[in-house]
């Protein structure tokens, strides 16, 4: 016997929902995670926020997160508008065409682990913390799972889940190999006060200087992500923030107004990464452990939130066969996660390439797509319908 169902190493927000959704399933949880949440500092707006689906929403409200949210943090996204290099050219989609009362909502990272986290507290007796802890050694054998922590002592499980990031040392351990692109761009990421209202409108500019997208926070707020060429990304970040705020104004036609920065700008590199396996016996990768996308669509957390919802729902279907670490219950948590995640990877690399290639003609053909694209209700309902999960 183990001491534990499931160890989940990595205490992100993926980890930290799948301790609840585990925990939530009768399954005993250990959570083994290297820190604890950032508190938010004052009424600053958190650099980096999240666009999440009406999908991840009822996750984290079916886990008591969503309503620990301050809703003076959320935004709701009541329309998309995507541009191409023509300004004349738009795909938009709307809440009411869809049938939902938010495409998305805006929410901060340090805001929604806040919640996430005192869940995850509150759940003390189903969820058994080692935060901050990291572990030291990890040996799969046949009817268990052995992790020696760090700071000494250890534990066993049925499962071990690896939520710990884009560099996983679970997936590391068990020499899981990846397939990934670096993209020679980098997302530059900046807040905003503008001088007129946002309207609920997430936008996005498709252009030869990247993809910039500005989403809407709370008052006049808005977050910038802008995906640019690494060059060009260095650039933007050397700008004072009124420069910043007149660069981002006019690549964006002024619809906002004028931008005047709120806190500091950041840099990410970007890639793509999926691994060549999400499980092995007793081993189960989820999150940006098992898959990166470019944030241009703003799903990666939401990819996250779905490998939850999948595993916690194939260990809640498992039946007579009760051991967790199973392969072939594992398995198909991969069969069902891998086309989600595969053509997740597809739409935005392609969009990223298409956007960003020289090649003559393709620009013509872009903008072509995109207002074919606003023309056909059927194709935008099969879009937004993807990005409603
Ligand atoms: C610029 C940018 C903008 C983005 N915007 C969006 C967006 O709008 N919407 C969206 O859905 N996604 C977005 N994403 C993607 C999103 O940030 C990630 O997909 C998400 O944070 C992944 O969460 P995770 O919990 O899997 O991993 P992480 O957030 O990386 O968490 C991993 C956790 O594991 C811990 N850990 C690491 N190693 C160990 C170890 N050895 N032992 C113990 N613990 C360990 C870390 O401390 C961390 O807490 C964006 C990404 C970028 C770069």
């Amino acid at each position: 016997m183990s001491d534990f169902d499931v160890a989940i190493v990595g205490s992100g927000l993926v980890g930290s929902c799948a301790a609840l959704a585990l925990s939530a399933e009768g399954l005993s949880v250990c959570l083994v995670g290297a820190e604890e949440p950032a508190a938010r500092v004052g009424d600053t707006w958190d650099t980096r926020i999240y666009a999440l689906s009406p999908g991840s929403r009822d996750l984290l409200a079916a886990l008591g997160v969503w309503r620990r949210l301050d809703p003076a943090r959320v935004q709701c996204v009541s329309r998309m508008e995507v541009f191409g290099d023509r300004r004349d050219v738009r795909l938009g989609f709307d809440a009411v065409e869809s049938g939902v009362p938010c495409l998305a909502y805006i929410v901060e990272s340090g805001e929604l682990w806040r919640a996430i986290w005192s869940a995850v507290l509150e759940r003390s007796g189903g969820v058994q913390l080692r935060v901050p802890e990291r572990p030291a050694g990890l040996r799969i054998h046949a009817d268990t799972v052995e992790i020696t922590l760090e700071a000494g002592g250890g534990i066993d499980a049925a499962l071990v889940i690896g939520a710990d990031g884009a560099r996983s040392w679970v997936r590391q351990q068990c020499g899981i190999e990846v397939r990934q692109r670096r993209y020679p761009q980098d997302a530059v990421v900046a807040n905003f006060l503008a001088s007129r209202d946002h309207g609920g409108a997430a936008r996005q500019w498709f252009a030869d200087k990247g993809v910039l997208a500005l989403l809407p926070l709370p008052g006049r707020h808005v977050s910038m992500v802008w995906s640019a060429p690494a060059a060009f990304a260095d650039e933007l970040r050397a700008l004072d923030p009124a420069e910043l705020g007149a660069r981002v104004g006019a690549a964006s036609g002024g619809v906002h107004g004028e931008l005047a920065q709120v806190g500091d700008s950041a840099q990410f590199p970007l890639r793509w990464m999926d691994a060549r396996h999400y499980v092995r016996p007793r081993l189960a990768l989820i999150g940006d452990a098992a898959h990166n996308v470019h944030p241009l669509a703003g799903q990666g957390v939401n990819l996250g939130f779905r490998d939850v919802r999948e595993i916690a729902a194939v260990l809640r279907g498992r039946g007579a066969e009760v051991d967790c670490g199973s392969l072939a219950l594992l398995r198909r948590f991969e069969r069902a996660r891998r086309e989600d995640v595969s053509s997740m990877i597809a739409v935005t690399d392609g969009l990223q390439r298409l956007f960003s290639s020289r090649v003559p003609g393709l620009e013509g053909l872009r903008n072509l797509g995109l207002s074919l694209t606003d023309r056909l209700p059927i194709l935008r309902r099969a879009l937004a319908r993807h990005a409603l999960a």
